[in-house]
């Protein structure tokens, strides 16, 4: 195992990746830009280094401070947590041509799945179903390109090869929409991911999104830890995950599970990941692959046992995974809030300190975030501030669990988003079943 661990990363992960660390003897480097300098996991680790000023192109987003710190700290591997580097197959390529192990899949892996074009081309390669699509050539003349529409049918949903985080992608309802849609796209996507390239997708219209977490050590074992339902979201975005998906047939799962395994291992996947998928009641599309750690990571954890960060280092480190599939075992059902710093109304960011906190305590909780009174909560990076995380017996237990312990988190100085939690929880469809991706607009 490795002895010192450089983590390449802030806020609520950064501290996460660290606790394990800690657990296992491994002494930690945290990097922090200017505005995190009394961050909670900058304190808690064995070393810090300062790697710049705020603005994260120039300290969480640029390689060389974080190989420079790697190198000055003597730290043998760098876990880039989500976000920033993660997914960023140059930056895990520097990381090993430096002589430093990256936490995470081989760079090419990272570098196939991080382009949804090529990602769907090698799914499809390895067996898995796609939404129907076609690849938008802003070469070709519009008309081909409405000639593919109109044989893939409207509404569908536009979207960028390289987008991510809920961004980079529209519904197109006609062909005059799409028309207009495509050049400034396009522009966008350039100046956003600097990746203009763009392809249309079937809108699956409340469909639920389904997702198999992936671990895989270099010796070519793979395993799965069965589904996370995250359904519930904003604008493409996730607001609470739940482990597992209920509401499927054992047989389908089951099924899901083996196809992501097998996928997997003929891609030669290395290290944890995820399979994205939309669900339609009877199949599962393909819609993109996370080669890295989730944020919804916790409520697998919970409901298997398995500390997925753990996992992570030991493959990391070359070790074969102890666990096989046949010891996978589910217990109950988990659920989690993000809970982010803004107005739960308009939805507006609010970053500031926060003057007061109690976090949710109790049986079956436990609270994932770096938060502590008088910390700042910036306004450069995104504004999550912690994660509640509930595991009961069934799902309406954790529900009323998770009830109970949004009941007791307290934030003040900033707004958070847990009254909009308290709504969902209360809502008659999500109680009562599953809910689809189109939920939160039929709530207002
Ligand atoms: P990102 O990489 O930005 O997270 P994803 O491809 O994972 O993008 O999609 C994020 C969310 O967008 C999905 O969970 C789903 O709610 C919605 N979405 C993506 N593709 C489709 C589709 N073809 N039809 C309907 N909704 C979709």
């Amino acid at each position: 195992m490795f002895k010192k661990v450089l983590i390449a990363n802030r806020g609520e992960i950064a501290l996460r990746v660290q606790r394990t660390c800690k657990e296992l003897g491994i002494a930690t480097v945290c990097v922090y830009s200017e505005a995190d300098r009394n961050s909670k996991y900058v304190k808690l680790a064995d070393e810090a280094i300062c790697i710049g000023p705020a603005e994260a192109d120039q300290s969480y987003l640029n390689p060389v401070a974080v190989i420079a710190a790697a190198e000055v700290s003597e730290a043998e591997a760098i876990h880039p947590g989500y976000g920033f580097l993660s997914e960023n197959a140059d930056f895990a390529e520097k990381v090993e041509a430096s002589g430093f192990v990256f936490i995470g899949p081989r760079p090419e892996t990272i570098r196939v799945m991080g382009d949804k074009v090529e990602a769907k081309a090698k799914a499809k390669e390895v067996g898995l179903t796609m939404v129907p699509s076609f690849n938008i050539d802003r070469e070709a003349k519009f008309e081909e390109t409405a000639k593919a529409a109109a044989k893939l049918g409207y509404p569908m949903m536009v979207k960028a090869a390289a987008g991510g985080g809920g961004r980079g992608m529209r519904i197109i309802h006609t062909e005059s929409m799409l028309r207009n849609s495509i050049g400034l796209l396009a522009q966008e996507c350039e100046r956003a991911f600097g990746d203009g390239t763009l392809y249309a997708e079937k809108l699956l219209s409340d469909a639920r999104h389904v997702e198999v977490q992936i671990l895989a050590d270099a010796a070519g074992n793979v395993i799965h830890l069965g589904t996370r339902d995250c359904s519930v979201q904003r604008r493409h975005q996730k607001l609470i995950e739940e482990a597992p998906a209920t509401n499927i047939p054992a047989k389908k799962l089951a099924r899901i599970g083996e196809q992501s395994v097998e996928a997997c291992r003929k891609v030669g996947y290395l290290g944890a990941g995820t399979i994205e998928y939309l669900y339609d009641g009877s199949s599962f599309y393909f819609i993109e692959m996370n080669t890295r750690i989730q944020v919804e990571h916790p409520v697998t954890e919970m409901v298997t046992g398995v500390d997925i960060v753990e996992q992570q280092l030991r493959i990391a480190a070359g070790e074969e995974l102890a666990i096989r599939q046949r010891d996978v075992a589910f217990e109950g059902h988990a659920l989690e809030c993000r809970i982010n710093a803004e107005d739960p109304v308009s939805f507006l960011p609010s970053p500031g300190t926060v003057t007061a906190y109690h976090p949710a305590g109790g049986y079956g909780v436990r609270v994932d975030s770096h938060a502590f009174v008088n910390c700042e909560i910036p306004h450069h990076y995104d504004s999550l501030v912690g994660k509640v995380i509930v595991h009961g017996a069934t799902r309406p237990e954790a529900i009323r669990r998770m009830q109970r312990a949004l009941g007791e988190c307290v934030f003040t100085g900033i707004k958070t988003n847990i009254a909009l939690h308290q709504r969902i929880l209360e809502n008659s469809s999500f109680r009562r079943e599953s809910v689809g991706i189109d939920f939160m607009d039929s709530m207002k």
